[in-house]
C-alpha cells in the first residue's frame, strides 16, 4: 500500500499521481506528505489506486486532490491549478452552493446527487455528461471529520440510454409494434450471462463495493435478473440482520420482502431489462418497532460491453425523517408566509437602489394607507411626505454600508388622504443579502407604538399639567414623595401656609423641613394615606404652625391623596390645604354676635324679626310670639304673613320688593293681628343686613305699636274735617257778605280799606279750610273730580297771568310751549300749578322771577316751576309730601299747614302722573310733574 505521494510510483497512478507527487505540499496549510493525518495518506493513495473519480477536500480550507476519473468535473480551466488549493479559492463562482454542502459532510452527514449534469468539453466538444456524486465524511483517527472524500461515477451512457430508449419507446408508441416483447426474452438471456460475470467476479467487487458503500447509511445492493441478491452494502445486511452469507443468492423473499413488494421489484427488474432505464420509486413499509418509514430507491441497469442489462443495481434511501422534515419545512414556510403577510407587524421589503416594494404584508400597507397596490412602486413615490423626515436617508445608509438601522419611539407622519396622521415606529431596516454577500434590499418591520406613545405623552402632559396647576393653584398644593414625604413640589401658598421659605423645606422629608408639624397627628395620617392609597380630608384641623409673631395656632381644611405613578403604584401625596383661620373666626364672631343679638332682642318689650334675603322671616322674638299667640313654625316663612291687615299688606309687599333692588331700608305702619284677633296699629322698620360687597345677607325687623299714637291721629283727622266742614259754610257766607259790603262802599273810603282787607283774611281763611277739607277728603278716599278735555297750555298761561296779578315782587316767567289737549281735572290741575307758583314765590322773598317750564315728549307733558329761594336739605327731600309735614326751619319764618303739596302730589297721582322735587338750600328748588296725554 502506498503510504503518501512521496511513495508513489510514477508509472502507477496516472497524470494526476504525478502532479501530487510533484506538487510542493509544504506551502498548503496540509504541509509535507509525511505530515498529513493518516486517513488522510490511506484516502490519497487509494483515491490514486481508483478508477472512479474521487476527490478528497481536506481541513477548514478543503484543499484539494483529485484523481484521474476526477478531472472531467473539475474541468478543464482549474485543472490543474485546483490541486492544492482551497476549494473555496479554486472555485469561488459556486462557493455559494459548495460551502453549505461541505459544513453538512462535515457534520458527517453523506450527500449524493444522482445524474448530475456537468457540461465537459471532450475532444473540443462541449458534452452534457451526468455524473452520480456523492459527498462522504473522511474521519481521522480520532473519529473527527477531517475532509470530504467525493466520489463520482459518470453515468453519461446510461442516461443517454435512457434518453434513446424515450426516443424509441415514443416511436414503438407510434408504430405499435411488438419489438419490446423481443427485447425483453433478449434481455433475460443477456442478464443470465450478466450474472454469471458478476458471481465471478463478485469478491473483487464486493471489496470495491465496500469502499464506496460501506460508509454510507443508505441501502446499496445489487440484483441479478432472477432477483437475487448479489450484493448488499453492510447497511443492508445490518438492517435485515443478516451476515453476507446468509443474504447473498437468496431472492427478494427469501430475504423477506413481502409478496407484494418482492412482486414490485420484479416487475420493476423486469422492466429494466426491457428499458436499460433506471427507475425511481419510494415505498413505505410499516415495521413493528420502527413505525411507518419511507423509502426512496433507485433501480439502475448495470450494462455489459455488448450493451444488455446483466444485473440491476440498487440504492434505497430512508426518507422518513426528510419527508418530514420536507412536509414540515413545507408547512413551516407556509405558515411563515401567512404569518409574515397575516403578521400585525408591518413587514415591507424594498429592492434594488430605487427602493422598489417588493413584499409588503396587510398591516404595513393599511399604516401606508395608500391602498393595496403598492407592489413593484417605489416607496419613495408611495411614500413622498417622507421626504423631509430622514427616513430615505436612513433605507439609502442600510443599502449601502449594510449596517442595519433601528430606530425606537420615531415620530413618522403619514400622509392619509387629506389628513397627516402622527405615528410613532420602533422600526428597523436590515439589508439582505445575497448569496454572494451583496446586498440587494432592505427589510423593513416596524412596530406601531403611536398608542403608547400617546399614551405616554398624554401622561407626561397630564403629569407636566398637574405640576404647572400646583404651581398656580390658589390654594397651598404640594407633592410629597417618599415613605419619608420629601418635598418634591410646592407652591408658593404652601411655603406661606408653613411659614418656611423654599429653601428650608424642598427636598426634604416634610417633618424635617417643618419640624414645627411634628407630633400634631399629620405623621399618621400621611402614613396612612400612603400605604392604604385611601384619600384622607379633613375641614378645621387646627395646627401650630411657625408665623412672624411665634408660633400660632391655624385652622386647615385639608385633603391628603395619593400620588400614583404611570404603573398605579404610589409613589407619594398630593397635599391641598386651606387656611380657614379667617373664616372660622369670622364665623365664629357672628355666632357670638347672633348670640348677643338674640340675647337682646329676648329681653326687649319690641317685636323683633329677622329674615333670609328672599324675604322668608326665619327668627321672632318671644314678644313677638306672645302678641300673636303663633308658633315659631307658624310664623316662619311667609306664614306671618296671615296677621297682617290685608289691604296693609298689599302696601307692604311691593315696598320689600322694591327695596330688595334698592337696598334700602324701608318704613311701613301696619295693623298686625293679636292674639285675640284684633288688629293693632305698628310701626314697622325693616333693616337690610349687607355684606362687605353690599349684598343683602338677610333682613331685620322691628315692630314698634304706634296703635295709640294712630288712635289719635285718627280722632284729630275727624275733628279736621267736622271742623273744616263746619267752618266752610258760615266762612262762604262772610265772604259773601264782606263782597256785598264793599260794593256798597265808596272806593276811597277807610272803611272800604278796612272791608278790603277783612274779605282778603276771610277768602285766605276759606281756602285753608278748603285745603284741609280737601286733605281730610284725599285721606278717606272721598276727593272727586271733574274730568274734561281742555288745552293744558291756554289753562297754565291763564293761570300764570293771575297769579302775576298778586305777585308783587316776581315775573313770572314761561319756557317752552304745549298744543296738546289733555283730558283731566282742569280745576284740580290749576290747584296744583297755583299751589307750585304760591310756594316758589312764598319760599323765594328775595328772588325776583319764577320759571316755569313745559315740554311735551314721548306721550307725557311735563311741567316745572323752579325757584331762586332757600331751598330744601336732603333729608327733607321725600317728606315734603307728606300731610302735614312741614321743614322745620322754614316753619319759623313762612306760613302754612304744611298740606298743599300733599294735595298736589295726591291730585297728580290721580292723574296716573309722577310729582318730584330737586333742590339745594340757598339756591332754591324746582318742582316737576308729568302727566300722560
Ligand atoms: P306749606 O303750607 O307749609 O307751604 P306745603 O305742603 O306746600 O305746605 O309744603 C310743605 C313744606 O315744603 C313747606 O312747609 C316748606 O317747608 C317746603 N316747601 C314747599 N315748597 C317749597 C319751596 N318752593 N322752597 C322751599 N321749601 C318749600
Amino acid at each position: 500500500m502506498i503510504k503518501n505521494p512521496n511513495d508513489i510510483d510514477d508509472m502507477s497512478i496516472g497524470e494526476m499521481g504525478a502532479l501530487i507527487k510533484k506538487f510542493d505540499w509544504s506551502h498548503t496549510p496540509l504541509g509535507d506528505p509525511d505530515t498529513w493525518p493518516k486517513s488522510l495518506q490511506t484516502m490519497a493513495s487509494v483515491m490514486l489506486d481508483n478508477p472512479f473519480g474521487m476527490y478528497i477536500a481536506w481541513g477548514p480550507e478543503y484543499i484539494q486532490l483529485y484523481n484521474d476519473a476526477y478531472r472531467p468535473i473539475i474541468g478543464d480551466t482549474m485543472h490543474p491549478a485546483a490541486l492544492g488549493l482551497g476549494a473555496r479559492e479554486a472555485f469561488p463562482e459556486v462557493w455559494h452552493l459548495t460551502s453549505p454542502l461541505f459544513e453538512r459532510v462535515m457534520k458527517g452527514e453523506v450527500v449524493e446527487y444522482f445524474d448530475f449534469m456537468l457540461p465537459i468539453i471532450r475532444n473540443g466538444i462541449v458534452d452534457d455528461c451526468y455524473f452520480d456524486i456523492s459527498y462522504s465524511p473522511i474521519r481521522t483517527e480520532d473519529g473527527e471529520v477531517g475532509g470530504i472524500l467525493s466520489t463520482a461515477i459518470e453515468t453519461t451512457t446510461k442516461k443517454k440510454a435512457e434518453e434513446e430508449f424515450k426516443k424509441k419507446r415514443s416511436r414503438r408508441q407510434f408504430a405499435g409494434d411488438s419489438e419490446g416483447e423481443k427485447n425483453g426474452n433478449h434481455q433475460i438471456t443477456s442478464a443470465e450471462h450478466a450474472f454469471q460475470i458478476h458471481n465471478a467476479e463478485t469478491q473483487k467487487l464486493q471489496r470495491l463495493y465496500e469502499a464506496v458503500t460501506g460508509n454510507t447509511p443508505d441501502l446499496i445492493y445489487i440484483l441479478d435478473l432472477n432477483y437475487r441478491f448479489t450484493y448488499a452494502n453492510r447497511a443492508l445486511l445490518t438492517m435485515w440482520g443478516k451476515t453476507w452469507e446468509e443474504a447473498i443468492g437468496n431472492n427478494l423473499l427469501e430475504n423477506g420482502y413481502e409478496p407484494w413488494h418482492a412482486a414490485l421489484h420484479e416487475g420493476e427488474i423486469d422492466e429494466i431489462v426491457l428499458t436499460k432505464k433506471p427507475i425511481r420509486g419510494t415505498v413505505s413499509l410499516a415495521y413493528k418497532n420502527l413505525g411507518k418509514r419511507v423509502y426512496d430507491y433507485i433501480f439502475t441497469p448495470v450494462i455489459n460491453n455488448e450493451g444488455n442489462v446483466e444485473a440491476v443495481a440498487g440504492t434505497t434511501r430512508d426518507i422518513t425523517d426528510f419527508r418530514n422534515t420536507e412536509e414540515e419545512l413545507l408547512r413551516s414556510e407556509q405558515q411563515m408566509r401567512t404569518m409574515v403577510e397575516t403578521a400585525p407587524l408591518p413587514i415591507g421589503v424594498y429592492i434594488g437602489e430605487e427602493m422598489r416594494i417588493q413584499f409588503a404584508n396587510q398591516s404595513i400597507i393599511d399604516i401606508w394607507g395608500k391602498g393595496n397596490d403598492v407592489i413593484g412602486k417605489y416607496y419613495r413615490q408611495v411614500l413622498p411626505e417622507l421626504e423631509n423626515q430622514e427616513i430615505f436617508n436612513q433605507l439609502d445608509s442600510v443599502y449601502k454600508t449594510g449596517v442595519p438601522f433601528h430606530a425606537m419611539n420615531q415620530r413618522v407622519d403619514l400622509v392619509n388622504g387629506e389628513e397627516t396622521k402622527i405615528f410613532y415606529f420602533n422600526y428597523s431596516f436590515t439589508p439582505l443579502v445575497n448569496k454572494d454577500g451583496k446586498i440587494y434590499g432592505v427589510m423593513n418591520t416596524a412596530a406601531d407604538v403611536t398608542d403608547l406613545n400617546l399614551a405616554k405623552l398624554a401622561l407626561q402632559k397630564s403629569e407636566e399639567h398637574l405640576r404647572r396647576t400646583i404651581l398656580k393653584a390658589p390654594v397651598a398644593m404640594c407633592i410629597f414623595k417618599g415613605k419619608d414625604f420629601i418635598v418634591d413640589l410646592a407652591n408658593d401658598k404652601m411655603f406661606e401656609l408653613w411659614g418656611k421659605t423654599e429653601r428650608e423645606v424642598m427636598y426634604k422629608p416634610i417633618f424635617e423641613g417643618l419640624p414645627e408639624a411634628k407630633d400634631q397627628g399629620f405623621e399618621a395620617i400621611l402614613q396612612e394615606v400612603y400605604s392604604s392609597g385611601k384619600t384622607f380630608s379633613a375641614d378645621g384641623i387646627p395646627i401650630t404652625l411657625p408665623r412672624l409673631e411665634g408660633l400660632e395656632v391655624v385652622y386647615l381644611n385639608f385633603v391628603f391623596e395619593p400620588y400614583r405613578e404611570v404603573d398605579g403604584i404610589i409613589s407619594g401625596i398630593l397635599a391641598v390645604a386651606i387656611d380657614v383661620t379667617a373664616q372660622l373666626t369670622a364665623r365664629k364672631k357672628i355666632e357670638e354676635r347672633e348670640q348677643k343679638f338674640r340675647a337682646l332682642s329676648e329681653t326687649i318689650p319690641h317685636m323683633i324679626w329677622t329674615a333670609s334675603p328672599d324675604m322668608m322671616k326665619n327668627y321672632f322674638n318671644q314678644t313677638f310670639l306672645d302678641y300673636t299667640g303663633l308658633t315659631f313654625d307658624e310664623l316662619k316663612g311667609d306664614g306671618w304673613k296671615q296677621i297682617i291687615f290685608p289691604d296693609d299688606l298689599n302696601k307692604e309687599l311691593p315696598l320689600w320688593n322694591q327695596s330688595i333692588i334698592t337696598r334700602e331700608d324701608w318704613t311701613i305702619e301696619k295693623r298686625i293681628r293679636r292674639f285675640d284677633g284684633t288688629y293693632q296699629w305698628y310701626l314697622c322698620h325693616t333693616i337690610a343686613q349687607k355684606d362687605d360687597d353690599g349684598t343683602i345677607i338677610g333682613w331685620i325687623g322691628t315692630n314698634t305699636i304706634i296703635q295709640e299714637h294712630k288712635m289719635k291721629e285718627q280722632q284729630m283727622d275727624e275733628f279736621i274735617s267736622i271742623a273744616s266742614h263746619e267752618m266752610k259754610t258760615p266762612l262762604t257766607t262772610a265772604k259773601g257778605y264782606m263782597e256785598l259790603l264793599l260794593l256798597s262802599l265808596d272806593d276811597n273810603n277807610q272803611n272800604t280799606l278796612y272791608a278790603n282787607k277783612a274779605l282778603h283774611s276771610v277768602e285766605r281763611l276759606h281756602d285753608l279750610v278748603a285745603e284741609l277739607l280737601d286733605a281730610s277728603k284725599i285721606k278717606n278716599g272721598q276727593l272727586n273730580y271733574n274730568i274734561s278735555t281742555f288745552d293744558f297750555n291756554t289753562m297754565l298761561d291763564e293761570t300764570l297771568e293771575n297769579i302775576q296779578l298778586t305777585a308783587k315782587n316776581h315775573t313770572l316767567q314761561k319756557v317752552g310751549n304745549s298744543s296738546c289737549q289733555i283730558t283731566a281735572d282742569k280745576e284740580r290741575l290749576q290747584q296744583v300749578l297755583i299751589n307750585l307758583l304760591s310756594n316758589a314765590i312764598k319760599y323765594s322773598p328775595n328772588a325776583d322771577k319764577v320759571i316755569t317750564t313745559i315740554q311735551e315728549s314721548e306721550g307725557e307733558i311735563q311741567v316745572s316751576v323752579q325757584d331762586f329761594g332757600v331751598g330744601i336739605s336732603r333729608q327733607h327731600l321725600d317728606k315734603v309730601f307728606d300731610r302735614y309735614y312741614r321743614v322745620q326751619e322754614h316753619a319759623i319764618h313762612f306760613q302754612g299747614l304744611g298740606i298743599g303739596l300733599f294735595i298736589s302730589s295726591n291730585i297728580i297721582q290721580r292723574h296716573k302722573g309722577r310729582m318730584w322735587v330737586e333742590s339745594e338750600v340757598g339756591k332754591g328748588s324746582t318742582f316737576y310733574f308729568n302727566l300722560p296725554i
